[in-house]
């Protein structure tokens, strides 16, 4: 039998074409579209305004198919971690904040990275593959649907596994799903796609699709960030921070690019780099995010103390930067990129984990 097509990672765009190679009005798109990702229905016996010969001909060959929750694991402040199987076995993760009116997805686009930041459990996994845009947007299709009475996401983070920027098409098919408004309607400013410096990727974002971006950037001179971030070796600081400036540039309205900096104790946390920081900065519409460092197993690396903390951010502030520091969510979980997957066993054994058994 010939293996089905899945529509679920199709943009409206896609879908147009689908339909039009089955010689079929290009209306039917919309349609499906609809009926997917604002009623989240996935067979097409229930897509009522389809005609029975469509239906029909659409369930032998298509079909719509999200990924699977293999496990679900609830912090005690509310933050939510799934383990997600891909249909080819492998295991990603991803992780819903609710946070007041807001509720962030963190989504994940590679399982494992290979990039290898010498930070992240990720990296330490090393690359396993590609998701496709169905186990991408399916993320999100999870995270509303697949519990109904629950507010839907309204604000998206590529900050799960993976190098968004590596994944380049199926993000991008991904993220127009989640702008259209014929789907999830999110609009730029909820959707944002993290990086660790893809330089020629960086520069293709605008020419098709309407996001925001932040900058994994974790050091301010190339000799650190070469070790810590190693893709800061074929693209460093000084075409990194000139890519971000033309990701900025064609816009009239204010914008700005977020910057994320993990701190590390004795590493990157010392006046001289928050100094460096700053200088680096100078010229760039940015925000910073700062990050203390979260402890996973296998590393040596440590969070540097609350004062240090405190001290990086006030002399940021001071040099009239927006500097935000990320609370630690989802402690309980280990709701840190990667780190789930990278200790699963443990982690279900963990004390402080409520486990729900998958749907
Ligand atoms: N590959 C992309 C997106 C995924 S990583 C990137 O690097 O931007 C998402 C964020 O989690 C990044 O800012 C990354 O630096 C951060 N992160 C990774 N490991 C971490 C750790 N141990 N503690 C705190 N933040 C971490
Ligand atoms: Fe990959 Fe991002 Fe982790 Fe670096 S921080 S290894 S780029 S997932």
């Amino acid at each position: 039998m010939q293996k089905k097509i899945n529509l679920l990672g199709y943009s409206l765009e896609s879908l147009e074409d689908f339909f039009l190679n089955l010689e079929e009005s290009k209306y039917r798109a919309s349609q499906v579209f609809k009926w997917i990702h604002q009623k989240g229905i996935l067979d097409f016996e229930f897509m009522t305004d389809l005609n029975k010969d469509l239906r029909k001909n659409l369930r032998s060959i298509a079909e719509v198919k999200p990924p699977q929750i293999e496990e679900e694991f609830t912090s005690n402040d509310g933050t939510k971690k799934f383990l997600i199987k891909l249909n080819s076995g492998s295991m990603v993760e991803m992780v819903v904040i609710p946070d007041g009116k807001r509720k962030t997805l963190c989504i994940s686009s590679q399982a494992g990275c290979a990039l290898q930041c010498s930070f992240c459990a990720t990296g330490a996994q090393g690359f396993d593959q590609n998701l496709r845009s169905d186990e991408i947007i399916g993320q999100l299709w999870l995270a509303n649907f697949y519990n109904n009475n629950e507010e839907p996401i309204s604000n998206i983070v590529f900050m799960g596994m993976g190098e968004p920027l590596l994944n380049f098409d199926a993000v991008i098919e991904s993220a127009k799903i989640m702008k259209d408004q014929k789907a999830y309607g999110l609009s730029r400013k909820k959707i944002t796609i993290s990086t660790s410096g893809i330089v020629p990727n960086i520069e293709r974002i605008n020419d098709f699709v309407d996001v925001s971006l932040a900058v994994s950037l974790h050091a301010s001179n190339d000799k650190l960030r070469d070790e810590i971030v190693p893709i800061n070796r074929k693209y460093p600081l000084k075409l990194l921070i000139q890519s971000c400036k033309n990701f900025l540039k064609n816009h009239q309205n204010r914008r700005h690019i977020t910057i994320e900096y993990i701190l590390i104790k004795g590493i990157n946390d010392s006046l001289d780099d928050a100094k460096r920081l700053v200088k680096l900065l100078s010229n760039l519409s940015c925000k910073i995010n700062l990050i203390p460092f979260n402890k996973f197993d296998g590393s040596n690396y440590e969070r540097p103390s609350d004062d240090i903390i405190h001290a990086f951010k006030i002399f940021l502030i001071n040099k009239g930067f927006i500097t935000t520091l990320r609370t630690t969510r989802g402690d309980g979980v280990d709701a840190a990129c990667g780190q789930l997957v990278g200790n699963l066993t443990k982690s279900i054994k963990g004390k402080k984990l409520i486990s729900h058994k998958s749907l």
